[in-house]
């Protein structure tokens, strides 16, 4: 009898064998879906072996209930990929396989396509080149589908009810016929300008160089830095490759950091290949719509995967080429339970696949900087604007030592918004802090309201009158006194979004004030609602968040303003200053794009800081140096490999006892370097209290040994109420 080797979403670092329910079992059936009991429950699993024979003595063997046949099984490329990942971030391979799949897939329930609402069908070819007539006549509805896309190319699910409430049966017995297919998405609400949609452009010199460079070696393993100023047009690179990958008839995935720059990116794609089938992936879908597509990933049906993070795992068949966008992104990391870096799984899959992996960035992650600077990595510079006469923006500094802040609001800054606004022209008005302000304080006592369940100040939101924690989501009604001395001078301290947008109308009433951060973009359609009132100009002021800083392309915006970086300046994290630098060039880099000359202002108490020096003169290389030798000599990343340690309980002395074992352990395997535990940045979250333990070397292939060892020694140590995981190459601490 055939025994399966089943992957489980356990935490347990190993596959669980099943007898196999059926003797038809056979090699194809690895990774499909499998029903096995486990403890007292049924579970979904995924078979990753089948083998002859199994550890776990016979009589112990439960028999598997059912294997789902009703989609594919996961081709063997994505299972490699899964067992990298549990390896490389040591965590269990059930979790990582599972982790992977849509929800759908995951359920103990068999696959049914339900039709996303967004959806169009089209015929195949086969479709459009059959015979109707081998469909009884009887099937009415089967012929009148087929005569409207005869006419029409394309229907949505909506004109096909229209036509009969029995549409849905018939289109999915026409798909399982393979005359029609689903073409998911097929009109984005967003606007693409007219002239982009249009217009293919000359390439620039630069962009000429890069896609000369990279096209010959499609179809072969590399990893490009797409090193290109902002505005420099690595899109239309990005395009140029992605259609001649199309012509092989392969597949592109396209990673971008934030589900908000998917609807822009998806316009642009199909502005330029109208027939494309592209499918976007990304947390905003319902649970259908994204099985739907990563099916249609999986059938090889779709050309390009447009997603976040998570698209990195889906099933690709014919992959040709995978494109980072925004690289340095700290959002590629996942921040809990299998804690990958989308971009460096990215890279692997490519290197699995042999196909090119680009990596697009106006400022590369140091790491990546550093892979070029080594040789691993090619880079393509892109050093100037694509459009005729945009020329980057000018950087200034305002001293706010002299030039003293109003509401936020310095003089000059006022001045050159007055100004914008006479000529017409749109600005931006930056601060990345969301809300009303970040406190709210007692002026008698100093008392400051505080989460309950996390080391963190509580933010006001005065528009619905509550305090909010951004780190649980925990709320509360605002005090009308204060809850320590009973005085009722409690006030708002410090600025956000929503402070900063009111002190704006005061200033100039007649403007038009758009505030864009997380809470004015988290209904459903909001934010493409938004971008098309920018790009129609019925805006004058954006205020914003980093939201606002990625990947946007607005062409009527010429001043940028940043009210409030400083405070990164000094932080304790050895990343704040390279994401800060990323940070204000990716803003400022949103100045000037269309040919109207553009302004940045910085507000500062240290105009003289040597990453402000770098802003003004847009000297990423100059900065990546400074910063590259401070890490060289502090023997930090990219020049050490790290891994932490985390663990969290009820009690901190819990969590740091048990990294005080964890060391021993550690030192015991040797030839590491092993830090002392220490509280977490955040140490209390969610009620939980959490620290952690970094370990690192210079050399990656002996952390891997070692963890793995280690790995096995802390399973076994004693760790009641203690959470505990590992993080390879942390992003946060
Ligand atoms: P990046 O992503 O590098 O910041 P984009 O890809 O958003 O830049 O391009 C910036 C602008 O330049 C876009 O409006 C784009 O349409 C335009 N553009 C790109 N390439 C060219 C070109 N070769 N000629 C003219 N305009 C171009
Ligand atoms: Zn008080
Ligand atoms: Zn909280």
């Amino acid at each position: 009898m055939a025994i399966l080797r089943v992957a489980l979403d356990v935490p347990l670092n190993t596959l669980f064998d099943y007898l196999a329910p059926d003797t038809e079992i056979t090699a194809q059936d690895v990774g499909a879906r499998v029903l096995v009991p486990f403890g007292r429950n049924m579970m979904t699993g995924v078979i990753m072996e089948v083998t002859a024979y199994s550890s776990v003595p016979s009589p112990k063997l439960k028999h598997a209930a059912h294997i789902f046949r009703d989609v594919p099984p996961l081709p063997e490329g994505l299972i490699a990929l899964f067992r990298f990942c549990s390896e490389y971030y040591h965590h269990p391979l059930g979790e990582v396989v599972m982790n992977g799949l849509p929800n759908r897939l995951r359920s103990n329930k068999p696959f049914t396509r339900k039709v996303p609402s967004a959806c169009q069908y089209g015929l195949t070819l086969t479709g459009r080149k059959a015979d109707t007539s081998i469909i009884p006549a009887r099937h009415i509805v089967k012929h009148r589908l087929l005569a409207r896309l005869r006419e029409s190319r394309v229907m949505s699910i909506s004109d096909a009810k229209q036509l009969s409430p029995r549409a849905p049966k018939a289109l999915n017995e026409l798909i399982t016929l393979g005359w029609i297919e689903e073409i998911p998405f097929a009109h984005p609400a967003t606007p693409v300008p007219a002239a982009q949609a249009l217009q293919i452009p000359v390439l620039t010199t630069d962009q000429r160089n890069a896609v000369d460079v990279i096209a010959p070696e499609i179809g072969e393993f590399n990893t490009w830095l797409l090193h290109g100023v902002t505005g420099s047009g690595k899109t239309e690179v990005y395009l140029r490759l992605i259609s001649l990958v199309l012509r092989q008839a392969r597949q592109t995935l396209v990673l971008v950091p934030e589900i908000n720059l998917t609807p822009q990116l998806e316009a642009v794609f199909r502005a330029r290949f109208p027939t494309l089938r592209l499918v976007s992936l990304h947390s905003g879908l319902s649970p259908s719509e994204r099985a739907a597509g990563w099916l249609q990933a999986q059938e090889g049906a779709a050309e390009i995967v447009l997603g976040t993070r998570l698209a990195v795992f889906t099933p690709l068949p014919k992959l040709g080429l995978i494109i980072v966008d925004e690289e340095q992104d700290a959002s590629f990391k996942q921040q809990d339970g299998l804690r990958y870096s989308a971009r460096d799984v990215a890279i692997f899959r490519a290197k699995q696949a042999g196909v090119p992996v680009i990596l697009g960035s106006a400022t590369p992650s140091l790491e990546s900087h550093y892979n070029a600077v080594t040789g691993r990595y090619l880079r393509l510079r892109l050093s100037s604007r694509a459009v005729k006469n945009a020329a980057l923006p000018v950087v200034r500094c305002i001293d706010t030592r002299a030039a003293k802040t109003k509401e936020s609001f310095s003089p000059p800054v006022i001045s050159a918004l007055e100004r914008c606004l006479a000529l017409n022209q749109q600005s931006l008005v930056f601060i990345n802090r969301r809300g009303y302000a970040p406190v709210l304080l007692c002026k008698s006592c100093g008392w400051a309201a505080t989460c309950e369940r996390c080391a963190s100040r509580l933010v006001v939101h005065l528009r619905d009158k509550r305090l909010r924690c951004h780190h649980c989501g925990h709320q509360e009604r605002f005090p009308n006194v204060c809850p320590e001395c009973g005085d009722q001078d409690v006030v708002p301290f410090g600025h956000g979004t929503q402070r900063v947008e009111a002190a704006l109308a005061e200033y100039f009433p007649g403007a038009r004030i758009m505030r864009i951060d997380r809470d004015s973009t988290s209904r459903k359609d909001a934010w493409q609602h938004m971008l098309r009132d920018i790009h129609e100009q019925r805006v004058d002021i954006l205020v914003g968040t980093q939201i606002l800083a990625k990947g946007h392309d607005f062409p009527k915006l010429s001043l940028v303003s940043i009210l409030n970086s400083d405070a990164s300046l000094f932080s304790t994290d050895f990343r704040a200053s390279e994401r800060l630098f990323a940070q204000l060039m990716q803003v400022a880099g949103r100045a000037g794009r269309a040919g109207i000359p553009g302004e940045v202002l910085i507000q500062t108490e240290f105009p003289d800081h040597p990453l402000y020096h770098a802003l003004r003169q847009h000297d990423y290389d100059l900065l990546a140096q400074t910063l590259l030798e401070e890490r060289k000599t502090a023997g930090f990343p990219p020049f050490v490999y790290q891994a932490l340690l985390r663990a969290e309980a009820p009690k901190i002395d819990t969590a740091l006892g048990f990294l005080t074992s964890a060391v021993a352990v550690a030192k015991a395997l040797g030839e590491i370097e092993v830090f002392d535990p220490v509280p977490a940045q955040m140490a209390r979250l969610k009620g939980m209290e959490r620290a952690y333990l970094l370990v690192q070397s210079g050399s990656r292939k002996k952390l891997q040994a070692f963890l793995g060892a280690w790995r096995t020694k802390l399973d076994a140590l004693p760790s009641r109420k203690v959470r505990w995981t590992v993080d390879v190459d942390p992003m946060d601490f």
